[in-house]
């Protein structure tokens, strides 16, 4: 059970986990905290949090957990202003897509209160944003990723492992490093893809008349370009190391697709959707892959 938690960024990922909490009886007190105040009224008016604060210092004061889930840009402030108001005992968590960037980040602010720091990262989300976008079944059966590194308090680690799973998710542990390739590929590498393809037809003249014959598959393709401008260039600038090398790579398959194309070769393209299809087919068809997706 715990006491207090401290919910800052109540939108769709800070408000799925205090609703979560809430429902399972796990929490006996939610604050909340957000930039606008728009924001904190509508998440307090929805019954996500029961107190809204008017400051990062009056969320935290007495928080055993604190969840930060702001976008990735505004987590070292967020840091820097929340660590001489943290009790010493308090235990700090994010939902930061991309972890290298969050944790040195978390490392700098944070003092030697970083040993309570556990990084994390829910991979459940949808393409909607804000309090009104949460809801208490985001986390039933997705995975959470948690990347402690050497410094993590052991017994912080448990605790926050512990509130996922009864949020309803499956915790895994991961790397720093490790988790920023495997999401700059899964996730990050997709919706950069998804973007700008939904802006390049945009901005053709004929836009309605085209977009007036999009079959289902443009639909699911393009359903993550939806996603929050702000979140979304937080990500790719935090996490571009690994996303500029796949861009590279992903750059390169296209050349090649676009040399058979000209060049009429068809085995070549035959070749590759048929590997793609086949890996689609066998190694997506795992249920544990569904649904498992940012958003
Ligand atoms: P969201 O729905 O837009 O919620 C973010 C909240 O943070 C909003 O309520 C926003 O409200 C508030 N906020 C923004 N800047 C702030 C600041 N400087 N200080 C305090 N509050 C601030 O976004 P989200 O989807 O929940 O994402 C939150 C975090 O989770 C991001 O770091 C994202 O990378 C990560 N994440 C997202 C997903 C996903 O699929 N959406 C999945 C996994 C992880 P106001 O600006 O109105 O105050």
């Amino acid at each position: 059970m715990i006491k207090k938690l401290a919910i800052i960024g109540v939108g769709l990922i800070g408000g799925s986990l205090a609703l979560a909490l809430k429902k399972a009886g796990l929490v006996e007190q939610v604050t909340g905290y957000s930039r606008s105040a728009a924001a904190r009224d509508e998440a307090l008016a929805l019954g996500i949090i029961d107190n809204a604060a008017d400051s990062l210092k009056e969320a935290v004061a007495d928080a055993d957990m604190v969840f930060v889930a702001v976008p990735m840009g505004a987590m070292q402030t967020v840091f820097e202003q929340m660590a001489p108001h943290l009790k010493s005992q308090a235990i700090v968590t994010d939902a930061g897509s991309a972890k290298h960037q969050v944790v040195e980040a978390a490392r700098r602010a944070l003092g030697d209160k970083f040993d309570r720091f556990v990084p994390g990262h829910p991979i459940a989300g949808t393409e909607k944003s804000g309090p009104s976008a949460a809801f208490a079944e985001l986390y039933q059966q997705h995975r959470v990723v948690l990347t402690p590194v050497a410094e993590t308090d052991k017994n912080a680690l448990e605790q926050v492992r512990q509130m996922w799973q009864q949020a309803g998710a499956d915790v895994f542990d991961m790397e720093v490093e490790h988790h920023d390739v495997v999401l700059a590929a899964t996730s990050h590498l997709p919706h950069v893809l998804a973007f700008n393809l939904v802006g390049m037809l945009s901005k053709r003249d004929d836009c309605d008349e085209v977009l007036r014959y999009a079959a289902g598959g443009f639909r699911d393709f393009s359903r993550i370009a939806s996603s929050d401008a702000v979140m979304w260039r937080d990500i790719c600038l935090g996490n571009r190391h690994a996303i500029l090398e796949l861009l590279e790579q992903y750059r390169r398959g296209l050349d090649q697709i676009e040399q058979a194309i000209r060049q009429d070769d068809g085995d070549y393209l035959i070749d590759i959707f048929a590997r793609a299809k086949r890996a689609r087919d066998t190694r997506f068809a795992d249920p544990s892959l569904k649904d498992n997706s940012e958003v």
